[in-house]
């Protein structure tokens, strides 16, 4: 594995390319409701990125066709938007945005719920984002990868929640997926020591049930084999010389 390190003006352009991604997730988070399509909302993001002079890193990524990924309840990953897919009242709904702005990528995710939502989907919402936290704050230099693994599983499968395992976070920077892969689950003390410049997009992703997923005939769409729900947090992280920074915020 080839991990890149970068410079500080390295990490402000890939802030910079963060912030537009962090807007754009405001713009869709005010937009949600009951009876809005998914194709509406990867309109209106796809809008907005382009509005700042990026590009929706999502669009033609190995001939993905939205800019954003909007995956609702059972499925986990990679919804692709859709005229057909609507919210309901009850839904919860994943999205997943990418922007590449001034030659850098900013990569995150967040899940939301679609008016009056089950005690038990609040709760893997705010698992799933607290499980992104329990890894961030073992990102520090010193520590290896799988510190922030090993704490992203441990957190999460203490709620009786389970670890989605056949996707990964990705070191972040001139291309949307570098090395490493960053696993969300594993023992700790494993993999390369973290390292000052390091980026990595650290993305939990929890389920109320099975860890098991297929994707669907369409190529992307991963759901849950048992067609419980599961949600998704993830941000774009530095690595410095002294706490991680959260790169994809406003
Ligand atoms: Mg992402
Ligand atoms: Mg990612």
């Amino acid at each position: 594995i080839m991990i890149t390190i970068k410079s500080k003006s390295q990490i402000q352009k890939l802030k910079d390319a963060g912030k537009i991604v962090a807007e754009t997730h405001q713009l869709l988070k005010e937009a949600i409701r009951e009876g809005i399509s998914t194709y509406d909302l990867d309109q209106m993001a796809e809008k907005y990125i382009r509005k700042c002079n990026a590009i929706p890193s999502f669009k033609g990524y190995g001939g993905f066709k939205g800019s954003i990924c909007a995956s609702i309840n059972s499925v986990v990953v990679h919804g692709i938007p859709s005229k057909h897919t609507i919210l309901k009242n009850g839904d919860i709904i994943s999205i997943d945005i990418g922007a590449l702005y001034n030659g850098y990528h900013g990569d995150s995710a967040k899940t939301h719920g679609v008016g009056d939502i089950s005690e038990k989907d609040k709760e893997l919402i705010a698992v799933t984002r607290q499980s992104f936290y329990e890894g961030f704050k073992r990102a520090i230099v010193g520590n290896r990868l799988s510190d922030i693994s090993n704490a992203v599983q441990t957190y999460a499968e203490s709620f009786g929640f389970s670890v989605i395992r056949d996707y990964v976070g990705h070191g972040v920077g001139e291309n949307l997926h570098e090395d490493p892969q960053v696993p969300n689950s594993g023992k700790p003390g494993r993999g390369p020591r973290l390292q000052e410049g390091m980026v990595l997009a650290i993305e939990p992703m929890i389920a109320t049930g099975t860890y098991k997923v297929k994707v669907l005939s369409d190529g992307w769409t991963a759901v849950t084999l048992d067609d419980k729900n599961a949600a998704h947090y993830e941000h774009t992280i530095a690595i410095t010389a002294g706490e991680p920074e959260l790169l994809t915020i406003l």
